[in-house]
């Protein structure tokens, strides 16, 4: 889960990380009444990023440009994000722009140091067009990140006296963080020096939602659908794409499999739902009227292989609540006999072979949109 700016700032704040003063806003109408010292930038709230490009951040040096760009920035779309909050804080001065990030490697299979005397613009073009000013530095899982391989990082920028301590203590407390929060990525882009400091004007952090639990008091995830919301409350796995054919599987392996035949025959997946492992009538239920519900399905595939999931379950399943849009049913494993059987009660064949009804999902997605009446076998 990706977080907003305002809120890493809250968390970087916690582990001394400094950040400039500021405050968020919703109403172009609250600016004038910010405790913040002018000029102050403005900031839209997005979870994507390359907001400066974008227009979505602005100096104002007096509230009449503050409320002018205000109103400005809260009417954007960026990058098909609408903005809902802006973040004021104080601008400051910026003499150099450094890059400093902990991530996870997973090649390496540790938390690695990333670190760069060329901060402010993309990293990913930094990496592409001159990668020697790209420091990493991998941490040992077992030892942590040490404070004195924060003060050779620092070097390695070219960083001296007080400003070297300063970038130790940061480099040191942004590891802290992402290992304390649990994160997947907590980045600093720019770590700016401004009058002899350095201050963390942007923040990225990305926490890890498999460590949710440990994590009770944060804010819900802002990136999900209304869908993919109401897939979590059921314990369904379910993630949204942009394509036209619904897929149900049971099981990771076989959802990714299903997704692949699909693509493979020329279809394009719409989404994909994982009802797990000895999923129960109810659960397929929840999964088809879920799956189906994004508008602009025109083919639901459901691609089950029975183990501990029962055959019989997800045809009953199938069938009373038998979804608005043309289906194919791939079927097999644990009680089969008894799941055909459910089905073809109500005039639903199922396929065995799952690369025939892939095929077939893909040729119902081209045909012109049919109305499917309930309760009337096909
Ligand atoms: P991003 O474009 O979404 O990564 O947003 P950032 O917060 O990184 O801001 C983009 C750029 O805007 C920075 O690299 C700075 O050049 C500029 N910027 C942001 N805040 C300030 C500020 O307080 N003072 C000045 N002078 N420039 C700023
Ligand atoms: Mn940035």
């Amino acid at each position: 889960m990706k977080l907003f700016e305002y809120q890493a700032k809250e968390i970087f704040a916690r582990y001394g990380i400094p950040v400039p003063p500021g405050t968020v806003i919703t109403q172009p109408g609250e600016v004038e009444h910010l405790a913040l010292r002018y000029p102050l930038v403005l900031k839209a709230q997005v979870l994507v990023g390359g907001r400066g490009k974008a227009g979505g951040i602005k100096i104002a040096r007096n509230p009449q440009e503050a409320r002018e760009h205000a109103e400005a920035i809260l009417g954007m779309t960026i990058k098909g994000e609408q903005v809902r909050a802006l973040l004021a804080a104080e601008a400051v001065d910026i003499e150099k722009e450094y890059y400093l990030a902990f991530t996870i490697d997973r090649s390496a299979r540790r938390v690695v140091a990333v670190a760069s005397e060329a901060g402010g613009v993309d990293i990913e073009e930094v990496a592409r067009e001159t990668p020697e000013k790209i420091i990493k530095v991998p941490v040992d899982p077992f030892l942590g990140f040490q404070p004195f391989q924060a003060r050779i990082l620092g070097r390695r920028l070219g960083l001296t006296g007080r400003t070297l301590t300063e970038f130790a203590q940061i480099a040191y407390n942004l590891y802290r963080l992402l290992r304390e929060e649990d994160a997947e990525l907590a980045e600093i882009n720019p770590l700016a020096l401004t009058d002899g400091h350095l201050v963390a004007i942007d923040a990225k952090l990305i926490l890890d939602d498999n460590a949710s639990y440990r994590h009770p008091d944060r804010p819900a995830d802002q990136e999900m659908t209304e869908l993919e919301r109401m897939a979590k409350e059921h314990d369904l796995s379910y993630v949204e794409l942009d394509g036209d054919i619904a897929i149900i599987g049971n099981g990771a392996g076989l959802v990714m499999a299903t997704l692949d035949m699909v693509a493979h025959f020329g279809g394009r997946p719409a989404n994909f739902l994982d009802v797990g492992g000895g999923a129960s009538t109810e659960a397929m239920k929840q999964a088809l009227a879920i799956a189906t519900r994004k508008p602009g399905i025109r083919v639901l595939f459901v691609n089950i292989f029975g183990g501990i999931t029962r055959c019989d379950d997800i045809a009953r399943g199938i069938v009373e609540n038998r979804p608005s849009v043309p289906m194919v049913v791939r079927l097999t494993g644990t009680n089969e006999e008894e799941g055909r059987a459910i089905l073809e009660a109500q005039g639903i064949r199922a396929f065995t072979d799952p690369v025939e009804a892939a095929q077939e999902a893909v040729r119902l997605g081209r045909e012109p949109v049919q109305e499917v009446h309930h309760g009337h076998p096909r």
